[in-house]
């Protein structure tokens, strides 16, 4: 299997460049509009041709390169099937697979951050959107962010998945990164509550700023960033 993760330094976004092998069928989650030239590089050093495209949820923070990867390879776009933006081609349900060459990919309703984020998991690899983060949950305070449903998200869904899963986040701001279902489960610290009342407390209480251009960022990824 072909997998590269990818980072955007200007907003810390994590991308995965994922494929069974070369010259054959690819797959993107969370581009960044701002990378797509050397997603397209990348792509033709290992002779892949991208069929379909992934956004976890609609991003705040920064530009999806949904659309113009779509427009530069005819690749598919997919989101869960809550998103708000139209132009999504393939909207997927809760537990769905998306095909891949002989790959699989399950599509996991996960909303909390967002109402429309979603959760894909490829073998023993999740990719958790800004779901669950390493050493972090995503904050709940805007797109119609619930607290109580990212618990219910993370602890009855994402960490009943077995430990050694693989978590690869949509974020990072530490450097970190991959971690473990098991690992996440002992060491990050919102995850060491008694309650589910325990943990809305935090996340209502966390009082951070907007991210920059949030409302441009939005309008745009409802668009797929054309
Ligand atoms: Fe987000």
């Amino acid at each position: 299997m072909i997998f590269k993760q990818v980072f955007d330094y200007k907003s810390s976004t994590y991308t995965y460049l994922i494929a069974s092998s070369k010259g054959r069928e690819a797959l993107i989650i969370d581009p960044v509009l701002d990378n797509v030239e050397s997603y397209i590089k990348l792509l033709n050093e290992l002779d892949l041709k991208l069929v379909k495209v992934i956004d976890t949820h609609i991003h705040a923070d920064h530009v999806t390169g949904a659309a113009k990867l779509k427009n530069l390879t005819k690749c598919s776009t997919i989101m869960g099937e809550y998103t708000p933006a139209e132009a999504v081609e393939i909207k997927v349900k809760d537990d769905e697979l998306i095909n891949l060459d002989n790959l699989e990919i399950r599509a996991l309703y996960t909303p909390g951050h967002t109402s429309d984020s979603f959760s894909f998991l490829m073998n023993n690899h999740l990719f958790s959107g800004d779901t669950l983060l390493i050493n972090g949950t995503g904050r709940t305070d805007f797109q119609n962010g619930n607290a109580k449903d990212s618990y219910n998200s993370i602890f009855n869904k994402l960490l009943k998945l077995p430990e050694e899963t693989l978590l690869y986040p949509a974020h990072d701001y530490k450097g970190e990164k991959v971690s473990t279902i098991g690992k996440e489960k002992k060491q990050n610290p919102r995850l060491q509550v008694n309650s589910v009342d325990e943990y809305i407390d935090i996340m209502n209480n966390l009082n951070l700023k907007k991210p920059a251009e949030i409302e441009s960022n939005i309008y745009k990824n409802i668009n797929l960033g054309a």
